[in-house]
């Protein structure tokens, strides 16, 4: 394979970011402290959610709300294949049934009239993904929520910095779970937080993110501190550590300028790729902010070269791509459910069989972008 000239991904690190961790180390108190407390006050000023729990992935934050929420066998949750694995894998760890439903032809979210046809009365949480950081329609969701009584759980994995209709993601529903894995849009290299308005929620979590432990214990280690603690329920080991959070904290501080590059870098494949016939580009609304976590192009299944040949010319030029997202219901343990088979989700199926991400980080420059797009053409056109 040839030499990646142009990764799909790549972390923007600077000076400040690792001067942060260091300023961690060298405190000697390396795990959960001082540094989360101030990311979870710094993310819930970004997100305009009154309560945040950092912690140790989104896949955790979203696991902590639904256990919180006390789901259990027989409880169901509405979401889409059209996802990664942690959304559907945590309703399973709960003992609920995940409830799939297709997703929407333009850009790959879950489709609420189809929200509304799959509810029953075993149906607790609605659990919408905004796929590449392009908002769902949380209006009708949070509707259908409001209407039928259930809870809204985002998986913003995506999302940190989009605004739907001027509103940060993580104001909107009971609660929203980002991710600041290594290739999100700001990175703890493992990390992620749980946003919501519920006191109550944010509180349970708090005390199921550490072992169950009473909420003095969090604070056992401190001066005067006490060595005493209880064991109020059985929880998780899930908490971030303070080198994670200053990571946040300082990549947080950065977020709107990684925005803005990502969007430079989106403008600049639209002006280029605007006339490829042979690619659906992909779709956004003009009301949102989108963040450009992804950019997400499909192959025509009228291209005369297919989806899997593109990525492998793509690659021997030395070009990196990812798909997005393998349906959850080609996996093997989905299928060994036996709930599911190829063709009950054609949208999703549709959206797969043609994806490619294309290289997409702040750092990104014009003529790499260019590059990029003239490999394309040249691939697509042979
Ligand atoms: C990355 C990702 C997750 C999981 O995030 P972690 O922080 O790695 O747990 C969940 N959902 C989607 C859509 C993702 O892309």
């Amino acid at each position: 394979m040839a030499e990646q000239r142009i990764p799909f991904v790549k972390v923007e690190l600077d000076d400040s970011d690792i001067a942060a961790v260091e300023r961690v180390l060298r405190s000697g108190w390396l795990t959960t402290a001082g540094q989360v407390k101030a990311l979870e006050e710094e993310l819930a000023a970004y997100t305009g959610a009154p309560f945040v729990n950092a912690v140790n992935s989104a896949t955790a934050a979203m696991h902590l709300a639904l256990a919180a929420w006390d789901l259990g066998p027989g409880d169901e949750v509405i979401t889409t294949p059209y996802t990664f694995t942690a959304t559907a894998n945590v309703v399973i760890h709960c003992g609920a049934t995940p409830v799939l439903v297709d997703v929407r032809e333009a850009d790959a979210n879950i489709d609420p009239e189809l929200i509304e046809r799959a509810i029953t009365p075993r149906t607790r949480v609605i659990l919408p993904v905004h796929i590449a950081g392009e908002p769902c329609d949380m209006d009708a969701i949070m509707d259908i929520a409001r209407r039928h009584g259930l809870k809204v759980l985002e998986d913003a994995a995506h999302a940190i910095g989009t605004l739907y209709r001027g509103r940060p993601i993580g104001s909107i529903s009971d609660a929203a779970a980002f991710s600041f894995y290594a290739n999100k849009t700001i990175t703890t290299g493992e990390g992620g937080a749980l946003a919501t308005a519920d006191e109550q929620l944010s509180a349970r979590v708090r005390r199921l993110t550490l072992h169950g432990m009473s909420k003095d214990a969090w604070n056992r280690y401190d001066a005067g501190g006490s060595w005493r603690y209880d064991i109020q329920e059985f929880g998780f080991k899930d908490n971030l550590t303070d080198i994670a959070a200053a990571l946040g904290r300082s990549q947080l501080a950065r977020l709107e300028s990684f925005i803005e590059a990502r969007t430079r870098v989106a403008q600049r494949y639209f002006a280029n790729l605007r006339d490829e016939e042979h690619l659906i580009l992909p779709a956004f609304n003009e009301e949102h902010r989108q963040p450009w976590h992804l950019f997400m192009v499909r192959v025509r299944e009228s291209a005369p070269v297919p989806r899997d040949e593109v990525i492998r010319q793509l690659a021997a030029r030395g070009i990196g791509t990812s798909v997005h997202f393998i349906p959850l219901h080609y996996h093997t343990a989905y299928q060994k459910l036996g709930r599911w088979k190829q063709g009950d989700f054609p949208v999703a199926e549709r959206f797969f069989a043609g994806e490619i991400s294309l290289p997409m980080y702040p750092g990104l420059a014009d003529t790499g972008v260019d590059d990029v797009c003239a490999a394309l053409r040249e691939i697509l056109h042979p």
